[in-house]
This record gives C-alpha cells, structure tokens and sequence, in this order.
C-alpha cells in the first residue's frame, strides 16, 4: 500500500474510498455528478408569479375604483360587482 493514499469518505453515499489527494470529496466521477446535479436542483429558485398588488389603504385616497380595485375593496366577486353595476 502506497503511503500516498488515503483512505477518505465520500459525500454522497458516505462510502469508503481511497484517494491520492486530500482535496477529493467524490468516490467517483458518478457521485460528483450525482452530487452535482442535487446541488443544482437545490439552487434552483422558484420565481413566485407576481400578481399585481392593490392595497385597501392605495384605495381609501382614491375618488374613483376602477372594476378590478372595487373587487379588492368590497371583497367581492367581480361578477357580484358587474351585477350591481347592472
Ligand atoms: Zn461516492
């Protein structure tokens, strides 16, 4: 046995393996891969489809409601709305 190697775990499977280099973290080119691709998986950041906000607050100071800015107001359907229009 070769002094230079070193007996190391690897961060995937926590599996045994012997390597040359202090640095190696991976049994195999397999388990960087693996890791690799769950790490990239994790870093994915999920964007929130962003409605547009309208605050009770922005439409106390308003004169005037626009349909959709009534509906936030009254907490009310938009078809209730329409027909209270009618
Ligand atoms: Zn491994």
């Amino acid at each position: 046995m070769s002094h230079l190697t070193i007996r190391r775990k690897c961060v995937v499977f926590n599996e045994e393996f012997t390597s040359k280099s202090s640095k190696d973290i991976y049994c195999s080119k397999l388990c960087f891969k693996r890791n690799w691709r769950k790490q990239q998986k994790e870093n994915i950041i999920v964007v929130p489809k962003v409605k547009p906000i309208i605050a009770k607050d922005d439409l106390l100071s308003k004169h005037y409601l626009s349909v959709k800015e009534a509906v936030v107001f009254f907490e009310i359907s938009e078809v209730t709305l329409r027909r209270l229009i009618k």
